[in-house]
């Protein structure tokens, strides 16, 4: 096996999480009785270029089917979309003669703002169900998955002055091809933009839970810094980002348009540096803190369920799984969890078997615990479900270590 970035043999553990089923495999009643295939999810970090990263073990219509995210983006996120496009329009004086292209650009959930700002856009998004959606609310979107080839294709219709990536960077298999699809669509004074979840976050708040099979690689600013500029681009600015537990949004440009770094790409570099991030060493502690966790929340649910008190979850989402399967508990822990989602009611989390119920089944059940899988949106959740405070109830996050709230 061999680093997606550099080609360098893969030899160093980041975290071993043992093997599980895809994340998004969730199973109906029938399924519960038959095999479930599962995978690795063994991450490594490359001794030369330092990219953590897992292997890829199955084909990307498998990890990526049944793909239903665009019904997912809140007010919050669409405000955030909104005031990222009035500030590049601005920044970057785009007009009708501008081009914005927004790679996984999903439901045309970004490229709306830019419209609503009389700026030429396009979208390129693999799921054709979604791509339609976009296209239907005026947003032109090619149905592809980006790299050198598409990004050659689309050059006929002119060169970006912007080009955005979010939450796409850690789901690319071959993560050259995808770069260097940047630098061909890229005007010459044009800015690529792109977000990802911070590495540094992931091992600080020992965000363990997010390492699943559709993420193929981790990213700091150190390392995304050597895969642009190995394909002629150059990271120049950085912005810290809430989201997804702390995430990373770069600014880039070709090498030669010479934009100068500002003091917000040092800081972050300075501080990936004292974390440790340069060196292969960080993650010895991380894998330690991963079984530390683990431990944790099981004594917690074995403690509850020795003094008959009863713990429901909240959320059923790809981290949610993660930590599950990793840890090993099953409804005999966990009884059942709910979801908003309809497409995830009344199935099975894949792997352990935990049922997914509507979040009305929590009033009926009043359990004394509940324990909130996707610990991100916390704050939101203890919102929405205060209603358990009535009978006792108190909240849970496993991440980064268990708290009762
Ligand atoms: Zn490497």
């Amino acid at each position: 096996m061999r680093c997606r970035f550099c080609q360098a043999p893969l030899t160093r553990t980041f975290v071993d999480l043992g093997r599980a089923p895809l994340s998004n495999a969730f199973l109906t009643a029938e399924q519960l009785r038959e095999p479930e295939p599962h995978y690795p999810l063994h991450a490594y970090i490359c001794d030369e270029c330092l990219l953590v990263q897992l292997d890829q073990f199955a084909p990307p219509e498998q990890i990526f089917g049944d793909y239903l995210y665009f019904s997912s983006y809140s007010d919050a996120w669409l405000r955030h979309a909104d005031a990222f496009a009035a500030r590049m329009t601005d920044e970057l004086r785009l007009g009708p003669g501008s081009l914005v292209v927004e790679i996984a650009s999903n439901d045309g959930y970004l490229l709306q703002y830019f419209r609503q700002r009389d700026v030429r856009v396009m979208g390129v998004e693999p799921a054709a169900n979604v791509a339609e959606v976009a296209t239907a609310r005026g947003v032109p979107t090619d149905v592809a998955f980006f790299g050198v080839a598409t990004a050659q294709r689309l050059t006929a219709a002119g060169r970006a002055d912007l080009i955005c990536a979010n939450n796409v960077l850690a789901h690319v298999p071959d993560l050259n091809d995808f770069v260097a699809g940047f630098a061909i669509l890229l005007q010459p004074f044009g800015i690529v933009t792109v977000e990802f979840p911070h590495l540094l976050r992931l091992i600080a708040d020992c965000q363990f839970d997010t390492i699943y099979h559709e993420h193929f690689s981790y990213f700091s600013l150190l390392v995304v810094d050597k895969v642009f500029a190995h394909h002629g681009l150059r990271v120049f600015d950085v912005d810290r980002l809430p989201t997804h537990g702390g995430s990373l949004r770069i600014h880039a440009c070709h090498a030669s348009a010479g934009r100068p770094r500002t003091e917000r790409f040092d800081a972050v570099l300075a501080e990936e540096r004292a974390a440790g991030l340069d060196r292969v060493d960080a993650c010895e502690r991380f894998a330690d803190a991963v079984i530390e966790a683990k431990c944790g929340l099981l004594e917690f649910l074995i403690g509850a369920r020795r003094e008959g008190k009863l713990v429901a979850g909240y959320g059923a989402p790809a981290k949610g799984n993660t930590l599950l399967n990793y840890c090993g508990i099953g409804p005999e822990l966990l009884p059942f969890t709910v979801d908003r989602s309809p497409h995830k009611q009344g199935r099975y989390l894949p792997g352990v078997q935990i049922p997914v119920r509507a979040p009305e089944s929590i009033s009926v059940a009043r359990p004394d615990y509940l324990l909130i899988l996707p610990w991100n949106l916390r704050d939101e959740i203890m919102d929405q479900m205060q209603a358990i405070r009535g009978w006792g109830g108190k909240f849970v996050v496993a991440i980064p270590r268990v708290q009762c709230f």
